[in-house]
């Protein structure tokens, strides 16, 4: 019998939703709403390879997009046995996957505070979706809970330890469900356990974020207390100097949400091209030989280049790097300029293997005498929220 779950993203404005087969990762429905609470709310799905558009009202709520969804999913005759639930931040609690009941809906309303407009949202989808599918198991699937097995001495900020005994400051680490993923993947690909699988990972997409993953357990990422540390992503700076914020609200008379602001939304990509966040939109100008676009792939490719040479350190028993997310698993461009700052360690790529790694291909794209294999591998986070939340059926 197959086992199939809906699998749920409530994000601020969005809901994204799936029916994913547990067993074999299969997607029989995906769609999203969008720009919710907004003139131009919209929803549109994909039910076996067919496309269709349905209308929502003026600035429709989650709720409503959540009814639609429910009516949608109702008509493909599916039973589901779950609802795995996407939840950005869970703190130092949750370990692992967890079945909602009242403490978990507390405690994901109470790590709201470290990520207001994440966890709020994806508590409205939980509450909500819980109204629609009384009797079928709820689960939340946490992005940090796969970084909880970080030391110490890769999760403490140099701060005043007080500041994390009483306010739980830390890196905490997010896109664990794709890290998780890729380990799981190389593991198979490798031929060996998951528990002796070493690799760094790099998750490229609107959202970057590079991890240390020694002998199965995760001991080192990129992203931090909050997605903004690491790496440079799509509209988000990564790393700064940290006296940058307040010299920035003094310079610009500008309050600690608005750099908050400038920083999550107006940096990265966008801010040093100043022309887009996309990598495929930098890579047509940087082409046609436009200077922004060309030095934000420089700075990108560049800060990846040197977490990843760092993250060697975290893992002395590394049997592969892997480029995963919408740009690791497209962008030959981004991993051939990456990888070429690895040319005097010994890791050289097969240019033909790099430029046919794409849509949806995974292997290996270095040379035989690379010192050491690189990998590209489609990431699949619903079928992790999947697969975990089938484990509650
Ligand atoms: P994600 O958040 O994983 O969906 O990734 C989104 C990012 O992947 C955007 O920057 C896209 O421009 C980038 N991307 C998707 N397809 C390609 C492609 N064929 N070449 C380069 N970048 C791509």
């Amino acid at each position: 019998m197959k086992k199939e779950v809906i699998v749920l993203n409530c994000g601020s404005s969005s809901v994204k939703f799936a029916i994913i087969d547990a067993q074999t990762g299969e997607a029989g429905l995906t769609g999203i709403a969008e720009s919710l609470g907004n003139k131009n709310a919209s929803l549109s799905y994909k039910l076996n390879g067919h496309k269709e558009q349905v209308a929502l009202s003026e600035n429709a709520s989650h709720s409503e997009a959540l009814n639609v969804i429910q009516s949608i999913i109702s008509r493909t005759g599916v039973t589901p046995i779950a609802i795995g639930h996407r939840v950005v931040h869970g703190g130092e609690k949750f370990t692992q996957a967890a079945l909602v009941d009242d403490s978990v809906l507390k405690a994901i309303e109470d790590y709201a505070s470290m990520a207001p407009l994440h966890n709020m949202a994806n508590l409205k989808g939980i509450v909500t979706a819980q109204q629609a599918y009384p009797d079928l198991p709820h689960v939340a699937v946490f992005d940090t809970a796969f970084f909880q097995t970080l030391p110490e001495k890769a999760y403490l900020y140099a701060l005043p330890k007080s500041l994390y005994r009483e306010h739980g400051i830390r890196r905490y680490g997010f896109h664990g469900t794709s890290h998780k993923f890729i380990l799981d993947s190389m593991a198979t690909m490798l031929n060996q356990r998951i528990e002796e699988t070493s690799i760094i990972s790099a998750h490229l997409g609107n959202g970057c974020s590079v991890s240390a993953i020694e002998n199965g357990r995760a001991v080192d990422t990129s992203l931090g207390f909050s997605p903004l540390e690491g790496l440079v992503m799509g509209t988000r700076c990564g790393d700064i100097d940290p006296s940058l914020p307040g010299t920035l609200q003094k310079k610009l008379g500008k309050s600690a949400d608005e750099i908050s602001d400038l920083l999550n939304k107006q940096s990265g990509l966008l801010g040093i091209s100043e022309l887009s966040n996309d990598c495929r939109t930098l890579e047509d100008a940087a082409q046609q030989g436009h200077e922004g676009a060309l030095l934000a792939i420089e700075l990108f490719c560049y800060r990846l280049a040197k977490y990843i040479a760092g993250y060697m350190v975290a893992v002395p028993t590394l049997n592969a790097i892997v480029f995963t997310g919408g740009i690791g698993e497209n962008s030959s461009l981004i991993r051939q300029t990456t990888l070429g700052y690895f040319a005097h360690f010994g890791i050289t790529l097969d240019e033909q293997k790099n430029d046919a790694a794409r849509f949806g291909h995974s292997g290996q794209i270095t040379a035989t005498n690379s010192t050491m294999p690189v990998y590209v591998v489609p990431t699949n986070e619903e079928w992790v929220i999947a697969s975990e939340a089938a484990t509650f059926a």
